[in-house]
């Protein structure tokens, strides 16, 4: 049942109630002042990257993944924790100019960058990880406009996939990066046009909590570098290994054993010491920072029975959290851990539907809970990542989705 599952890491207080920073969920409510809403706990925030980042060797950079949690008082918190920021659009760029972060610090990738946003990221003087030829010509022009040569790395589509990944981006053929085949080529070009070189970006999937996985295909990305090293137009400085880190979504999941990573990348950090004195090594996560820092909290409105089946109608569902409904690329449906914001003697078998007149629009599928009537919240764990940013809030032109950070 839910209640086993990883957001045990919830509290409840002696009503029952759910805790979050400090305060009774129904009280976090009253004061972000309505249903549904996504509420992202700073202190859990805090606490995850600090922990990682204790365990990374020194050298190593922790970015932030933008595309995880765009909301900009979040994306605010990340700079002040990690070490830079990775966007994939320029409206995420233009939260992360927002933020503290350093715009030397920050990063954009994506298959189909446009011109405008490729002049806007050499305007800014970010890094763009190059993902075709076009946009070393985009960038070329730009740079002759301004006379600053653009800061520019190369996206690699890796020759592997990366093992039990949730969902992979690379391997075989992709719209991402450059084929590694092609990287010598492209790293010509780049010295034959004078852009400033300054590494390698390479990323292989996501969602994985198998971290023999993650070690190995960090390592192959390692030795993939040590490759091109020679034919770099200046030394690399920096070499981002991606991330993948996944978290735990049912009882099946078992969390992922970062300890390994993070041993594998001293062991890395230590070797290009020596093969790559000027470059450093950078990680780059979304979910894994963020996505467990977050709940999803809908309000029942109404509780049906349709041959003994319990239906707990709520007023949030598959238009503002999508990955929760099973839409957002999952193979199988699962349910996410959830639960009722309050105890009940009896528990009981019931599904959990959004207002959407879709059958789509389903957040449990017979989940045993407490005993919810009209008027009781529900919440969705894990929600902190790929919530909001990544649904379909048009749909049905229901009220859009509020969301805080407490
Ligand atoms: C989506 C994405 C990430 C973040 O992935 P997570 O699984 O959320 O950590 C990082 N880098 C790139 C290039 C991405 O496309």
């Amino acid at each position: 049942m839910a209640e086993a599952t990883s957001h045990a890491i919830w509290q409840r207080n002696n009503d029952g109630e759910f805790v979050i920073a400090g305060k009774a969920l129904s009280e976090v409510i009253e004061a972000v002042g309505a249903t549904p809403c996504y509420l992202y706990d700073r202190q859990r925030i805090a606490t995850r990257s600090r922990e990682l980042r204790a365990r990374l060797p020194e050298s190593v950079q922790l970015h932030y993944a933008v595309k995880a949690n765009p909301m900009p008082a979040l994306v605010c918190q990340m700079a002040a924790l990690v070490d830079g920021l990775d966007v994939a659009s320029a409206g995420e760029l233009r939260i992360a100019l927002d933020s503290s972060m350093d715009p030397a610090k920050i990063s954009f990738a994506g298959p189909g960058k446009s011109d405008r946003e490729l002049q806007q990221a050499h305007a800014a003087g970010i890094l763009v990880n190059l993902e075709s030829f076009r946009e070393i010509d985009v960038l070329v022009r730009a740079s002759a406009q301004t006379g600053k040569a653009a800061r520019v790395a190369i996206r690699v589509n890796l020759p592997f996939e990366l093992k039990a990944s949730g969902m992979k981006m690379s391997g075989g053929a992709r719209p991402f990066g450059i084929d590694a085949e092609r990287v010598p080529e492209m790293l010509d070009q780049i010295r034959d046009c004078g852009l400033a070189f300054e590494g390698f970006h390479l990323f292989a999937g996501s969602q994985n909590l198998k971290a023999e996985a993650i070690v190995d295909a960090q390592t192959r990305c390692y030795e993939l570098v040590l490759g091109w090293l020679d034919r770099c137009p200046s030394p690399a400085k920096l070499i981002n290994l991606g991330g993948g880190f996944g978290i735990p979504y049912t009882i099946r999941d078992t969390p992922l054993d970062v300890g390994a990573i993070t041993d594998n990348l001293g062991i890395l950090a230590d070797r290009a010491r020596r093969d790559m004195p000027t470059a450093k090594l950078a990680i780059e996560l979304g979910r894994y920072l963020v996505g467990e820092a977050g709940i999803y909290v809908a309000r029942v409105i109404d509780r049906k029975l349709s041959h003994d089946q319990v239906f707990l109608i709520v007023d949030g569902g598959m238009h503002h959290h999508l990955a929760a409904s099973g839409n957002l690329g999952q193979v199988m449906r699962r349910n996410y851990p959830l639960a009722i914001n309050r105890i009940t003697p009896q528990k009981e078998i019931a599904s959990i539907c959004g207002p959407l007149c879709t059958p789509l629009d389903l957040l449990a599928d017979r989940a045993e809970l407490d005993v919810a009537e009209a008027g009781d919240l529900v919440v969705i764990f894990q929600s902190g990542a790929y919530g909001r940013s990544a649904s379909p809030r048009g749909f049905l032109s229901h009220p859009d989705v509020l969301e805080a950070l407490v």
